[in-house]
C-alpha cells in the first residue's frame, strides 16, 4: 500500500468511528465521587484543576493491567476519601491506600506507585513540567519507578495536553487485524506509524485528534473488536484485512 493510501486509511478509520460512536469525552474524570464522562465530551481543555491533573496521573497508574471498569471503582474510592491530593496520598497509610484501590488489581504495588507519583509531583511543580517539550517530558516520566511508555504517554496526552499517541493492547489488536501492523509490533514502532500518518504539525489539533482517536479505539475494542471479534456487524469491516 502506498504511503498516501496508508494515511487515507488511518483517516478513514477515524472518521468512521467518530461518526458512529461520537466524541468520547476522555479523560473520564470523577465528579462528587461518581464518574461522569459525558460532562465534557468534545471539550479537550481538561484537566482544568490540579486535582483533575492528579486524578489523570492516578488513573494512568491504576489502569495498568486492568480494565477501566476496575479503575472506576478505585478512583471513586480515592475521591470519596479525598485522596486525590498529593499531601494526603503521601500521608495515608499504605495498607489503607491499597485497600481503597483493591478493585484495580496489584493493589499493593499500585499503592506504592501512587505514592511515588505523588512524591514526584510534590518535588516537581506541574507548571515547570508543562513548559517542557514532549521528548524531555517523556524521558523524565519514564525515569519514575512504575511508569512505562503507555503510562507516560497517557499522562503526557491526557494530563499535560501535549501531542503524543498512546498505544495499548486494543490499538495493537485492532491495527494488526486491520492489516496495518504486525501482531507483535513494538510500542514505539506503532506509535510512530500513528503520529507520522496523523500529525498536522499543529500541536493543539494533534493533541485533540490523538485524544479522540485513542478513546475511539478503546470503544471499538469494547463494541466489536474484542478478543473474539464480531466482524459481521463491525463498522470497520470494509477496511479490515481480517474480515475480507
Ligand atoms: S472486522 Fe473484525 S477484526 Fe476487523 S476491526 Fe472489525 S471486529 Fe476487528
Amino acid at each position: 500500500m502506498s504511503k498516501k493510501n496508508i494515511k487515507k486509511k488511518f483517516e478513514n478509520i477515524y472518521r468512521i468511528m467518530l461518526k458512529e460512536y461520537g466524541h468520547q469525552g476522555w479523560w473520564p474524570l470523577t465528579s462528587d465521587g461518581k464518574l461522569k464522562p459525558e460532562y465534557h465530551k468534545g471539550d479537550y481543555s481538561y484537566p482544568k484543576t490540579d486535582k483533575q491533573f492528579l486524578e489523570i496521573c492516578q488513573g494512568a497508574i491504576l489502569t495498568q493491567n486492568t480494565s477501566w471498569k476496575n479503575v472506576e471503582k478505585a478512583l471513586t474510592c480515592l475521591n470519596e476519601n479525598k485522596l486525590i491530593d498529593i499531601d494526603k496520598i503521601l500521608a495515608h497509610q499504605h495498607n489503607a491506600l491499597a485497600e481503597c484501590i483493591r478493585s484495580s488489581g496489584y493493589h499493593n504495588q499500585k499503592a506504592e506507585r501512587l505514592k511515588i507519583m505523588a512524591k514526584f509531583l510534590k518535588a516537581t511543580p506541574i507548571s515547570m513540567l508543562q513548559k517542557l517539550d514532549v521528548k524531555t517530558l517523556r524521558e523524565i516520566l519514564l525515569k519514575i519507578k512504575g511508569v512505562g511508555p503507555e503510562t507516560a504517554d497517557s499522562i503526557i496526552l491526557y494530563a499535560f495536553n501535549k501531542p503524543i499517541f498512546v498505544i495499548d493492547t486494543y490499538t495493537k489488536r485492532i491495527f494488526s487485524r486491520l492489516g496495518l501492523c504486525k501482531k507483535d509490533v513494538k510500542y514505539e514502532e506503532l506509535q510512530e506509524l500513528f503520529m507520522s500518518n496523523l500529525s498536522t504539525n499543529n500541536p493543539q489539533k494533534d493533541t485533540e485528534l490523538f485524544n479522540e482517536y485513542h478513546a475511539l479505539l478503546v470503544e471499538h475494542a469494547k463494541r466489536y473488536c474484542a478478543t473474539k471479534p464480531r466482524c459481521e456487524e463491525c463498522i470497520l469491516r470494509n477496511e479490515c484485512k481480517k474480515s475480507i
